[in-house]
């Protein structure tokens, strides 16, 4: 075995178990907030010293490679990345039995070390060995890739596989972390194991020891939307792995017509986190009798900052990095300073639209920047919902407006949405540059968040279980534009950290005439008439968001309420 994990070995005693991880931008082991969120709560283990160990798949091909034709539409390729570059694979195997067949398993190790020098293991599960057949080498390929059974496989490497894995390593574990319901099954895995003896057997009483196992799992739930709880038939399951559990037992743990990963997890997790506290509401309305706690998502400060900004924070506030709560005291950063780092990530941005797009924008004239998962309840045409009124706004207060998102390969609506966009964007030439820019990922993001100089935002409510790409935003100090969801009811104050868009309960249609009239009446003008203002509510939003919603304080909070219960 690696003498590097030796150190690990002894002290990890918290595992992560998430089905994305974006531990950085060259390995392609993440799809989009999740997998940011994943690696940022890595990030910041490493910071604060915490003893954790993540779990997660290869993913050796990625989710996907966006590629837009000139009609705008998406076609997704392989997005292979080179795990022999970043990590190393461990001497240690294990198998799973799947359709009554062992599938071999061998972690690849990354190490990821804070600037102080702290360091945590991150284990990423390979099946493409020799040992397996062709079918079975190709399941820790493709993230969120292939149909329900391709998808079950994949969970069940990662949550069986992966507790198999940490015990041949070595590991001593009192807590698993479930990211998501995708790792639910590792719950079965700690069920078996923590069978009764049969001379201990009460007659009629469950030969499983459920309140040990809830006593050691963290669940997290992240989205209220419907398809994004996994559910499988019991048939699938019995089929790849039959006789793995009393199927009597486990419909009373994971519902009675299907599995749900989600029902699982809130039945074996003793402790159970939405990441907002609006989510936290929605996700006790959607699963009565469970309470549902609210440590909301954060960001890591380290990871996000524009190196401009970074450099000023260090001149003025030298540990902001390790605690962030010091971005309280922002208010002392000099105007003029703040000014000149917002103008070097926007040339940042502008620079690279200019390379990708072809298309220059200016520097003097306010961004508007949006990047979401391309999907219908994020509403990326909002902002098109009434074109006539949208050239009347721009042709008073010109602005322009940088787009980016992938739609997932099976969301039509999503794809249909990126087509538009681009029809969109090119009716309004002339009028306002709209540009999009493809294959939206880690480095996009962090181009986008610091260089735009308004971060726009349109959900349907509630669905946007946080969102964090605004907290990015924020640290960065560009001002938030943002419907009522998610994080944002935590952190906007009206005029002051950011702006919302319409009131709770609106339609559609309120949040697009909202949206307008704020940008017409109150956003645009400000940014041309009153720039000392503006820099203020700059200095604002870092000082009263970056200082809170970050990942160091999520972390801390995971540690002191989830995993030392
Ligand atoms: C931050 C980030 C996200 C999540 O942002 P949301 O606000 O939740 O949409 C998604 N993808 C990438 C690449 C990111 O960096």
């Amino acid at each position: 075995m690696s003498s590097s994990l030796d150190a690990f070995i002894t002290r990890k005693h918290i595992a992560y178990f998430t089905m994305e991880l974006a531990v950085r931008p060259e390995m392609h082991t993440y799809a989009g907030g999740l997998g940011i969120l994943a690696g940022d709560t890595a990030r910041s283990c490493a910071d604060l010293g915490l003893p954790v160990v993540f779990v997660t798949l290869l993913s050796r091909a990625g989710y996907f490679k966006q590629v837009i034709d000139a009609d705008g539409r998406q076609t997704e390729q392989p997005d292979w990345w080179d795990p022999e570059r970043w990590c190393t694979p461990l001497n240690a195997m294990v198998a799973v039995d799947i359709e009554r067949k062992p599938v071999w398993i061998r972690p690849w190790l990354y190490v990821h070390t804070c600037p102080h020098g702290h360091q945590i293991p991150i284990l990423l599960l390979d099946t493409d060995l020799d040992q397996n057949g062709a079918d079975d080498r190709t399941l820790t390929h493709n993230l969120y890739g292939g149909d329900e059974d391709y998808r079950l496989r994949q969970e069940i490497i990662l949550g069986i596989g992966g507790i198999r894995i940490l015990r041949a390593l070595g590991f001593d574990l009192h807590t698993y972390h479930l990211n998501e319901g995708h790792a639910a099954l590792l719950t079965l895995e700690l069920l078996n194991r923590s069978r009764v003896a049969p001379e201990e057997l009460i007659a009629g009483e469950s030969p499983f020891d459920i309140a040990e196992v809830r006593a050691s799992c963290v669940f997290t739930t992240h989205t209220p939307v419907e398809a994004g709880h996994d559910r499988f038939s019991y048939e699938l399951f019995e089929r790849l792995l039959p006789g793995f559990v009393d199927l009597d037992e486990l419909k009373r743990l994971a519902g009675e017509d299907r599995l749900n990963m989600t029902r699982l997890a809130l039945k074996l997790a003793g402790y159970v986190n939405g990441v907002a506290r609006r989510h936290a509401e929605t996700t006790e309305h959607m699963f009565p009798g469970y309470r549902i706690h609210a440590v909301t998502n954060g960001i890591h400060p380290g990871t996000w900052t524009h190196p401009a900004f970074a450099q000023l924070y260090t001149t003025h506030l030298p540990q902001w990095q390790h605690e962030p709560e010091i971005l309280v005291r922002a208010l002392q950063l000099p105007d003029d300073e703040i000014w000149r780092c917002h103008q070097s990530a926007k040339g940042d941005l502008i620079r690279q639209v200019k390379e990708s797009a072809g298309i220059a924008l200016d520097s003097e004239i306010p961004i508007l920047g949006f990047a979401r998962r391309m999907t219908g309840y994020k509403r990326p045409l909002l902002l098109f919902e009434n074109l006539d009124r949208l050239i009347d706004v721009a042709s008073r207060h010109p602005f322009q407006v940088v787009l980016a998102g992938k739609a997932h390969p099976q969301d039509a609506d999503g794809k249909e949405a990126i087509r538009q966009v681009h029809a969109l964007a090119r009716q309004l030439r002339g009028r306002l540059n709209c540009v999009f820019l493809p294959d939206y990922d880690m480095q996009i993001a962090m181009t986008l968040v610091a260089g735009a100089d308004v971060w726009l935002n349109t959900p349907l409510p509630p669905m946007e279980a946080s969102g964090t790409s605004g907290m990015k935003a924020a640290l960065n100090g560009v001002l938030n534009l943002s419907v009522l969801d998610g994080w944002w009811i935590e952190a906007c104050v009206e005029g002051v950290t950011g702006w919302s868009i319409g009131q709770d309960g609106d339609g559609a249609r309120q949040h697009a005439t909202a949206l307008y009239d704020q940008l017409d009446h109150t956003v645009l003008p400000l940014y041309s008439a009153d720039p000392a203002r503006w820099r203020w509510m700059m200095k604002q939003a870092i000082g009263n968001i970056a200082y809170y919603f970050n990942s160091q304080r999520m972390m801390r909070r995971y540690a002191a309420e989830a995993y030392l219960r």
